[in-house]
C-alpha cells in the first residue's frame, strides 16, 4: 500500500528526529490525497535547518492551493425596509489555554465567537465579523444557511479526510460534514425566527485544531493593529496536513501548514495547530509583510531573524515565554523557552536556536518594562517597540538591530528606554 511507509522527520521545533510509521493512516479512501502527492523535500529541508519557512515548488504550491474553496467575494448589502434578513453569531469550540489537544489529555475547550466565517444564504454570500456576528439578507421565508470556515483574510484549505474526524457531534444545528472543511448547514424559517446562531460543535482533535486557526490568527491581527498601523494580509491555512509533527510558513503564498495528530509507535505528537504554534507561524507572516522574502540583501541571518521574531510575536501576544507547550508528550513542558541566556552569535545548525538571543533579549526587555510600568502598560510599550522596530528595521539578526530599536524608542518615547534596551540586549550579545 502506498501509504505504508516510514518518514524520518524531525519536529520543526526540535532537533531530535522523529521516526514513526505512517501506517497509522488506515486509508480505506480511494480518494488520492493532494498532500500525499506533493514533495516532502522542502519540509524535510526546513526541519533539518530548524526553520519553519518552507519554499515549495510552484507546482506543489499550486496543488495545495487548488483545494482551497473558491468562495465568491463578500457581498454585504444595506438592508432596505421590509427586506428579510437573518442574523446571529458563529461560534466554534477552540482550545482556550496553551496546551495542545493531546491524546488522553484534553485541554480546556471554550466556545468562541471570535471566528470569521463565510455565510451563504440563498446563494448570497456574507461574512461574520471578527466577533462572530453575521447578518444575511434572504430572498425567501425559508431556505438554507451554509457556513464555512473561511474569512476575508484567511482561506482554509481542506482535504476530504473524513475518516479522521469520525465523531462529529450533532448539536442544536446539523453538522452535515465531519471532514476538515467543516461546513454547517441549517434550515432557516423567518416565520418562526430570524436569529440563528451557527455552532461548529466538533470536539475532535482535528475539528478543534481547525477552529483554533482563525481564532488565534484573528486575535493576533487585532493585537498587531493595536500597536502599529497595519493591514492584515490574506493567508491560506492548511490544518491537519500529514503527520509530520511540525508547522510551516511559505512566504510565496502566505500559506501556513499544520500537521495533524500523529499516533506513531515510537513518537507521537498532537496536532500542531494550537496557541503558540499558530501564532509563531502567523508571526512569520507578519514579519514577512514588513520585510518581504527573500529578505533584503542587507538583512543578516534572515532565517534566524525570522524564527526569533516569530517566537517573540507569539510570546508577546499570548503573554508567555513558553513555546510549543507539551508538543512532544502530555508532560514535556516547553519545546523552547525564550526566557533564555543565549548570547549572539550562537553556534547551532538550527535557525530556531540561533535566533534565541534576540527573542531572549525582547523577553527580558518586556519583563523589565512590566517591572517599571506594571503589567498592562509595560507589555503595551514592549509590543509597540517590537512591532515598530520590525516594521522599520531591515538589519536582521545582528547587534545593529539594537540601534534600530533605540531609534524607534527615541521617536516613540523620547528615548526613555534606551538604557534598559541596552542592558537587555547587551546581556544577549546584541
Ligand atoms: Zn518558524
Amino acid at each position: 500500500m502506498k501509504l505504508k511507509r516510514f518518514w524520518l522527520i524531525s519536529s520543526i521545533l526540535i532537533i531530535i528526529p522523529i521516526v514513526y510509521a505512517l501506517s497509522a493512516i488506515n486509508s480505506s479512501d480511494s480518494h488520492e490525497l493532494i498532500s500525499e502527492q506533493i514533495s516532502l523535500e522542502p519540509f524535510k529541508k526546513a526541519q533539518q535547518h530548524g526553520t519553519s519557512i518552507i519554499e515549495l515548488s510552484d507546482k506543489d504550491r499550486k496543488k495545495l492551493l487548488s483545494i482551497a474553496p473558491k468562495m465568491p467575494l463578500a457581498e454585504i448589502k444595506e438592508k432596505k425596509p421590509n427586506q428579510k434578513s437573518i442574523y446571529g453569531e458563529v461560534k466554534a469550540k477552540v482550545i482556550s489555554g496553551l496546551d495542545p489537544y493531546f491524546e488522553g489529555k484534553k485541554p480546556e475547550l471554550k466556545t468562541a465567537p471570535l471566528v470569521e466565517s463565510t455565510i451563504v444564504t440563498d446563494s448570497m454570500t456574507s461574512y461574520s465579523d471578527n466577533h462572530g456576528k453575521y447578518f444575511s439578507l434572504v430572498n425567501k421565508n425559508r431556505g438554507k444557511v451554509i457556513t464555512y470556515y473561511s474569512s476575508p483574510t484567511i482561506t482554509m484549505v481542506f482535504e476530504n479526510l473524513s475518516s479522521f474526524a469520525p465523531e462529529c457531534k450533532r448539536d442544536e444545528l446539523k453538522l452535515v460534514s465531519c471532514q476538515y472543511g467543516d461546513k454547517l448547514e441549517y434550515d432557516y424559517n423567518i416565520n418562526m425566527k430570524n436569529n440563528y446562531d451557527l455552532y461548529f460543535s466538533s470536539e475532535t482533535p482535528n475539528g478543534v485544531s481547525t477552529a483554533n486557526i482563525p481564532h488565534h490568527i484573528i486575535e493576533m491581527q487585532e493585537w498587531v493593529k493595536k500597536y502599529t498601523k497595519w493591514e492584515p494580509f490574506h493567508s491560506f491555512a492548511y490544518p491537519n496536513f500529514l503527520q509530520i509533527c511540525g508547522a510551516f510558513f511559505d512566504p510565496y503564498a502566505n500559506l501556513i501548514v499544520f500537521s495533524r495528530e500523529a499516533k506513531g509507535t515510537i513518537w507521537h505528537c498532537p496536532s500542531s495547530s494550537y496557541s503558540t504554534m499558530i501564532r509563531h507561524e502567523y508571526g512569520h507572516g507578519i514579519l514577512h509583510s514588513f520585510l518581504g522574502w527573500p529578505a533584503p540583501p542587507q538583512t543578516k541571518n534572515p532565517y534566524d531573524y525570522h524564527e526569533a521574531i516569530a517566537d517573540t510575536l507569539s510570546a508577546f501576544s499570548l503573554n508567555t515565554s513558553c513555546m510549543g507547550l507539551n508538543f512532544l508528550s502530555p508532560n514535556a513542558g516547553c519545546t523552547r523557552d525564550i526566557e533564555d541566556d543565549y548570547v549572539y552569535p550562537v553556534n547551532s545548525t538550527q535557525a530556531h536556536i540561533r535566533g534565541m538571543p534576540l527573542s531572549g533579549a525582547f523577553w527580558d526587555l518586556r519583563k523589565e518594562l512590566i517591572k517599571i510600568y506594571g503589567e498592562e502598560k509595560g507589555s503595551d510599550i514592549a509590543s509597540t517597540l517590537l512591532l515598530n522596530s520590525i516594521k522599520f528595521s531591515k538589519t536582521g539578526l545582528q547587534p545593529e538591530f539594537t540601534k534600530d530599536l533605540i531609534s524607534v524608542d527615541k521617536r516613540t518615547y523620547n528615548g526613555r528606554h534606551e538604557e534598559i534596551i541596552k542592558t537587555a540586549f547587551g546581556r544577549h550579545g546584541l
